[in-house]
């Protein structure tokens, strides 16, 4: 079951089965392929399946080994990246050991957010290399006894992160496996990486997301509307990180695009609504404008909501429709979303555009101030 965490990869799946249901796992693996297609994905939820209690080449999900994968906190699974260098750290120190508590904090969410989601990008501000002591501490924790069954699984993450000092000392550790020890290198360039060290484990080539695959991972996952998931499953190139990256381009663009309709049609002034509704009606691409109009629909629920929960406890990025509250605290809401629903409707019947956001404005505005009036 937790296999089907990974968007697509059939073959590498099925490839990481075998391994595990006839115990024949590898002492170390090399997954590359392109960025943003699941590598790390994959070792964790292969590292889950080597530790799970009850599975054999699929990780039950339910039992606490499983449990602990949830949270990236489990003893067996050490996640290696970049790291910042301590002050006065040395050789054989602890890799967290010398690193402020804000340092090891910013780390320990990065782990979090991995956690919650194996296709995080891992990010932390000024950490550039994979450092030795990193490396080293393979060694040490592969030397201890086990803590529980299973076997300890070492995934390092962008492996071509590695400075040259850490690349030789892991190629040390390859040389003398240790026993119940499986290492996980992940990387989008392989070629960055010490033929020795490329030699030395199995490789594991990851294909990029099937387009079908990743249209539905982001409907059934994500909620995005199935006609804008295919359109970024296509544009991605079969990466779930492009993907994400062009959802929030295009999310905040198109917000930012009915926002400033709805300026325009608070504001009164004829020169700047016939501009906006010439923008946002560009084109004669009636899916485009719908999706702009659900957008409208979302940002009035937003508006509702601060308006019943009251000012606290809200992020900036509602600044607009909180603006808006506070400006026009009477504002009849439900009606201004029945107005844009009318507008929907009208343009599912091919009404002239112009005409159906001309109406649209006249309605926003009279919605924001009637009962102001009344
Ligand atoms: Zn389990």
């Amino acid at each position: 079951m937790s296999w089907k965490r990974i968007i697509g990869q059939e073959r590498v799946k099925e490839l990481l089965r075998r391994a595990l249901k006839s115990r024949q796992v590898a002492h170390a693996y090399l997954f590359y392929g392109s960025a943003g297609i699941g590598k790390d994905a994959a070792a964790i939820e292969f590292a889950r399946a080597l530790n799970c209690e009850k599975g054999l080449d699929d990780a039950c999900g339910e039992c606490p080994s499983c449990k602990k994968v949830d949270s990236l906190h489990h003893p067996n699974i050490q996640f290696i990246c970049a790291l910042l260098v301590g002050k006065g750290e040395e050789k054989g120190d602890d890799p967290l050991g010398k690193l402020t508590d804000e340092q090891i904090e910013s780390f320990h969410e990065q782990l979090r957010q991995k956690a919650e989601n194996p296709y995080h990008r891992i990010s932390i501000p000024k950490a550039t290399f994979i450092k030795i002591n990193s490396i080293r501490e393979i060694k040490r924790q592969s030397s201890l006894s086990m803590f529980e069954g299973g076997k300890k699984v070492f995934i390092i993450s962008n492996a071509e992160d590695m400075n040259a000092e850490a690349s030789n000392s892991l190629l040390k550790t390859l040389e003398e496996p240790a026993s119940n020890t499986v290492l996980i290198l992940t990387t989008s360039q392989r070629d960055k990486l010490l033929p020795t060290i490329l030699s030395r484990c199995q490789l594991v080539q990851f294909d990029p997301i099937d387009e079908a695959d990743l249209s539905e991972h982001l409907i059934a996952r994500e909620g995005i509307e199935p006609e804008q998931a295919a359109l970024v499953a296509k544009l991605a190139e079969g990466s779930y990180d492009r993907a994400m990256d062009l959802l929030s381009v295009e999310i905040k663009a198109e917000r930012e695009s009915v926002v400033q309709f709805m300026r325009a049609a608070l504001s009164s002034k004829p020169s700047l609504i016939f501009t906006e509704i010439e923008k946002l009606g560009a084109g004669t691409d009636r899916t485009a404008l719908e999706r702009a109009l659900r957008m409208l629909q979302l940002w009035l629920r937003e508006a509702l909501v601060l308006r019943e929960r009251g000012q606290s406890g809200n992020g900036h990025e509602y600044e607009d429709a909180r603006r808006f509250i506070d400006r026009f605290p009477n504002a009849n809401l439900p009606s201004a979303l029945e107005s844009v629903e009318t507008s929907i409707a009208l343009l599912n019947k091919n009404v002239y555009i112009p005409l159906i956001l001309t109406n649209l404005a006249y309605e926003l505005k009279k919605s924001s101030v009637s009962e102001q009036l009344a």
